[in-house]
């Protein structure tokens, strides 16, 4: 199946939303923020301060997967981007969402993974490992990953042997490179945690194929961005350190924001340079390429006001 002929995936911009279940030990009272999630892309969300029909906001997207979507049923939507990358095609797949929304479930799995729990990740590296070996005979393809983490609007390639760009064969060595990365962080378990929801990450697939009878070339990427939690800290909260970090994720994620908006309203003036993440992002998103994003949703009363403004945000990019 080509790319081209994925009618479904025609608008470049695609907003999914996820909504994660109650985790073991939370009291969920039967008591959720999300009221219903239709099969058309809505979602309604309920207000506990408000009664009437004030009390209920719908939103739409793309698509809504309920709280008890599997990894795999995630996965099969995002497929046919994935696999476009081997046809040369560029494309980005976010994460957004509140710190705690399950972003980094999403993108990379639990902490403790199994093959049925990976993440969107490791499943599109088999899928284009796996599509490369059945076109072996017709193209010559070369994988290679690229980790890199913005904190601060900076950025830092993680410390993986040999620069930054590594060939891969098969979806372990990727495991394995995620392994040695993280180990090679200056940061124990608990501050790298703290830290991931304050940084952006973006694991980038690179595929280079040659066409084993004309000899012609064709590259494409694949941007696999786990996003900063989007959450708004307090300014009276807020100094020092954690008040610079707040303010450059404030940034970044209204920057990426205002580029997607722009994409999708075609408009001349494309503001790539507002922010590192889109910098760095700038020639896989626009032009030929395709932008997946799916919004994570924590249910919990608590979460309320930061599940409005995620989905807002959403909406907007829509
Ligand atoms: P984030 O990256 O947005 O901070 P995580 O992905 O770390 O959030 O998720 C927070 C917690 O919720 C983790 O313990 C994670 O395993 C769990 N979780 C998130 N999404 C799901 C899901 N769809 N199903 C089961 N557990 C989930
Ligand atoms: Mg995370």
């Amino acid at each position: 199946l080509l790319y081209n002929q994925v009618q479904d995936l025609k608008g470049a911009i695609r907003v999914y939303c996820r909504v994660r279940p109650f985790l073991p030990g939370q009291q969920s009272n039967g008591q959720s923020t999300v009221d219903y999630i239709g099969e058309d892309g809505n979602i309604m969300i309920v207000n506990p301060l408000k009664q009437g029909k004030d009390a209920r906001k719908v939103f739409s997207f793309n698509k809504v997967f309920t709280t008890n979507a599997t990894q795999e049923q995630i996965y099969v939507d995002t497929q046919p981007l994935v696999r476009s990358v081997l046809d040369g095609y560029n494309a980005c797949i976010f994460a957004y969402g509140q710190t705690g929304s399950g972003k980094t479930y999403t993108m990379s799995g639990p902490d403790l993974m199994t093959e049925e729990t990976w993440g969107v990740n490791y499943r599109a590296l088999r899928d284009l490992f796996h599509i490369s070996k059945e076109r072996a005979d017709a193209i010559k393809y070369e994988v290679s990953v690229q980790m890199i983490e913005i904190y601060n609007e900076q950025l830092n390639g993680l410390n993986v042997p040999d620069a930054c760009l590594v060939p891969v064969s098969c979806t372990q060595d990727v495991l394995d490179l995620m392994k040695i990365g993280q180990k090679n962080r200056a940061v124990g378990a608990t501050a790298l945690n703290e830290r991931s929801s304050r940084s952006h990450s973006v694991l980038t697939i690179h595929v280079r194929g040659r066409d084993l009878v004309s000899n012609s070339v064709l590259k494409g990427c694949l941007h696999l961005v786990d996003l900063a939690g989007s959450e708004r800290v307090e300014k009276s909260e807020a100094v020092g350190e954690r008040l610079k970090e707040a303010q450059h994720i404030n940034k970044s994620l209204s920057a990426l924001g205002d580029v997607i908006s722009a994409l999708a309203q075609k408009s001349q003036h494309i503001p790539y340079r507002n922010s590192k993440l889109t910098q760095v992002l700038q020639d896989s998103l626009g032009g030929h390429a395709k932008t997946l994003m799916f919004v994570h949703i924590n249910p919990e009363l608590n979460a309320f006001g930061e599940t409005i403004s995620t989905l807002k945000f959403a909406e907007r990019v829509a």
